[in-house]
Formats: structure tokens, sequence, C-alpha cells
């Protein structure tokens, strides 16, 4: 690897640690020419195969830019966006795949978008899973309503009492 400041093209190893949860290696190096110190990160690699067969590395920027368009004039921030793309690719590097399709990314970021904003998330859904009428939106719709009351009512039996465990 070049010296990224003089193009030198030997380094020599400081440090090393792993980041990110075991899923790259972070390395201090330092150049013996000029002296200066650079990281360079070691992860696996990770293709995703477009539609049309090719394949390309995994891009966080390409799920932040393909997300983006969703959270139009929603409240959700650069710091939201940049946190969802890391969830996917963990999520991704997670499954244990050197190779992924593309849909398995936008599968991948259906859920993260859910949490952080139920509106992108339909928009991204009805683009992304080809809704077709009203009806597609409503089932949708009414599946994010039955997740979120049976998250309010966890715990608590269809009466809405604290369930008793059964002694068995
Ligand atoms: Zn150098």
């Amino acid at each position: 690897m070049y010296c990224p400041f003089c193009r030198n093209p030997d380094s020599r190893v400081v440090d090393s640690r792993i980041a990110d949860d075991g899923s790259a290696i972070r390395r201090r190096r330092q150049c013996p020419e000029c002296g200066r110190r650079f990281t360079t990160v070691e992860t696996t690699s990770l293709t995703v195969i477009k539609r049309s067969g090719v394949g390309e590395p995994f891009s966080r920027s390409k799920v932040i830019n393909g997300v983006r368009k969703a959270c139009q004039g929603r409240p959700v921030t650069e710091d939201d966006l940049a946190m969802l793309a890391q969830e996917v690719e963990e999520t991704i590097r997670a499954a244990g795949a050197a190779e992924i399709e593309a849909h398995e990314v936008g599968l991948a970021i259906l859920n993260p978008l859910q949490r952080l904003d139920e509106v992108a998330y339909l928009r991204f859904a009805s683009v992304y899973q080809a809704f077709e009428s009203l009806e597609d939106f409503e089932s949708a719709i009414a599946l994010l309503r039955h997740e979120a009351e049976t998250k309010g009512l966890e715990g608590q039996g269809l009466d809405g009492k604290p369930v008793q465990k059964s002694p068995l």
C-alpha cells in the first residue's frame, strides 16, 4: 500500500486493533520515508450482485443514497442515515455470505428504516416491493399498526390485564 502522503510504496504497521465488533481490523501504519501515519481498514470483501448479474463492492453510501429520497421532508438526519447504513452492513455481514443479491440489501434496509421513520419506510417499501394499489399500502399500514399495538400490549393479556404465567 502506497503512503497517501508521499506515495512511498512501503509502510510499517505500528498498531492493529479489531473494530466494528470483529468484522474489521484497523491498522495504524507509519511511512518510513516521510514518517507520517495513516490508517487502513481490513474487512472481508462483500460483493453485491446487481440484477444485471454484475458484482460491485458493498457500499454504505449506496444504501444511504437509496434511502435518502424516501426520507425527504422527514425528521431524519445524516447521522440517522449513517447509522442505518451501518446497521444494514452489520446485518448483511452477520449472515456471513461473501456475495449477496442487491434485493437482499433492500430487505436488510426495511427493518431499520421502519424503526427510524414509518412514513419513509412506507415510501421505500412501496417502491422496493412494487406496491401496485391502495390495498398494498393498506395492508402495509395495517401491519405497522398491528406491530405498534402488539408492542404496546407486551406483557398484557387480551383484556389488558397482566398475563399470568401458567404454573406449568
Ligand atoms: Zn510517506
